[in-house]
């Protein structure tokens, strides 16, 4: 692994004598929607003054300037399975069996450039933080590394220099389901129990402002309904994510061996609350969306891979209305695109429920950029106060051109991205990413060892 553990994260930003970087944004989308001829001025990583209708001046942004998108929900390592699982069609087995192969083969070094270039590509597509539900935390047949957090800082690392933010999200992966312990390649994923796991996590504290230890509980099936306390208790006051309800067999095998729903269940076990995201929430009760939405807890779509593994649609409208905020992962990563993942959450809706309209632009945007889901409060929105993270779109694209900025969202494609900002610093110029010179070449060339 190279340097540059996220000591210094990707904060900093160059500017006038005075500190401040003036921005003109041809669009921008504020608070209130998009608005024309937007000044943005930025110090020390922070948006300090935003002005709509000013002459331009500073560094021209053309097109439409958005806050920077979160990705809720990765696991890295899947990327390297895009465009290999279709072989004579292909099922969730063919799937997860490859997915297993990978796993097998990572180790700490190969981890770091791997994910080094698929958060390259996510900043490409216009995010600027990311959810990392991470759970191959030690060695082949579960032997612990020299550092038990050498995955993490990896990953950590990755992100670092790729520049992108990073909510790592320590996963408590115990069994293969019920009264089932792990076993073959999942032996890399445990920690014994949920006080294993916390000890374990509690020693990992990264520097670097674009860092968040976070945490999460893999799902009803990996972590047993008597340690779930356990991890939520540990878990007070940073973010929790859980996968909830991605495919029926979830739910009826939490029903035979529990009487309830995956939701009741973690509900009985303090798991739902404000700082928690449910990942999928795909086939859901109503009594389901009633307790998500009393307990304040988001949702977090994957749609772009809920439609690759075949999951369904969830019920987003639904738990919208039940008071559920909504947001949104790339997952496996079958597509990296946040806007092809914004624009399904319509889109899915529309051919679930046979309407059109069931969310407005706006509604979508606050999901992409729904950054507090996991643990940047202060990013995703332009106005003062706010982390300087700021997308780019172009309006002349062959897809762009003729949209009206406020539509420009349902039309753009991580392709249409020209420039990111994050903390203030530019990431991606003129579509190109300043610090990973050859993200393509890279993946490609981890991939090819890897599989
Ligand atoms: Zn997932």
């Amino acid at each position: 692994m190279s340097g540059a553990v996220g000591v210094s994260g990707i904060g900093g930003v160059s500017g006038s004598a005075d500190g401040v970087t003036e921005y003109w944004c041809e669009y921008a989308w504020l608070p209130g929607g998009p608005a024309e001829g937007v000044g943005v001025d930025v110090a020390g990583g922070a948006i300090v003054a935003v002005e709509p209708g000013r002459a331009r001046r500073g560094t021209t942004l053309r097109g439409l300037t958005l806050p920077g998108m979160a990705n809720a929900h990765s696991h890295a390592f899947h990327r390297a399975l895009r465009g290999r699982t279709h072989g004579d069609r292909g099922t969730f087995w063919t799937w997860r069996e490859l997915m297993y192969r990978l796993a097998e083969r990572l180790d700490p070094d190969a981890y770091y450039r791997l994910a080094r270039a698929v958060y390259a590509e996510m900043v490409l597509a216009g995010y600027t933080s990311v959810g990392e539900f991470h759970y191959l935390h030690h060695g082949p047949r579960g032997r612990r590394y020299d550092d038990p957090n050498a995955m993490s800082a990896a990953l950590v690392a990755a992100a670092a220099d790729a520049g992108i933010r990073i909510c790592l999200l320590d996963t408590c992966y115990l069994s293969g389901g019920p009264d089932k312990p792990l076993e073959g390649v999942q032996l890399r994923f445990g920690d014994g129990d949920a006080d294993g796991w916390a000890s374990r996590v509690g020693a990992f504290r990264p520097e670097g402002d674009h860092v968040v230890v976070g945490t999460a509980a893999h799902s009803v099936r990996a972590v047993p309904a008597t340690e779930l306390s356990a991890v939520a208790e540990w878990a007070t006051g940073r973010p929790l994510h859980v996968h909830l309800s991605e495919q029926r067999g979830e739910n009826e095998d939490c029903l035979r061996v529990h009487g309830v729903t995956p939701t009741a269940l973690l509900a009985r076990h303090g798991v739902l609350a404000e700082r928690t995201t449910v990942v999928h929430a795909t086939h859901l009760t109503d009594d389901d969306m009633s307790t998500l939405g009393a307990s304040r807890t988001r949702a977090c779509f994957c749609p772009t891979t809920e439609r690759d593994l075949g999951d369904g649609i969830g019920p987003a409208s639904a738990l919208a209305a039940a008071g559920v905020r909504l947001c949104l992962g790339s997952d496996s990563h079958a597509v990296i695109d946040a806007f092809e993942e914004a624009r399904a959450l319509e889109l899915n809706e529309r051919l679930a429920a046979e309407a059109r309209g069931r969310f407005a632009v706006d509604d979508l945007v606050a999901a992409a950029t729904d950054h507090a889901a996991i643990g940047f409060d202060d990013v995703g929105r332009i106005e003062p106060g706010g982390q300087a993270d700021l997308v780019t779109v172009r309006l002349d694209s062959v897809r762009t051109a003729g949209a009206a900025p406020g539509g420009a969202p349902l039309a753009a494609t991580g392709a249409d991205v020209t420039d990111v900002l994050v903390a203030g610093r530019p990431v991606v110029s003129d579509g190109v990413h300043t610090r990973v010179e050859h993200p393509a070449a890279d993946l490609a060339a981890e991939i090819g060892r890897l599989l």
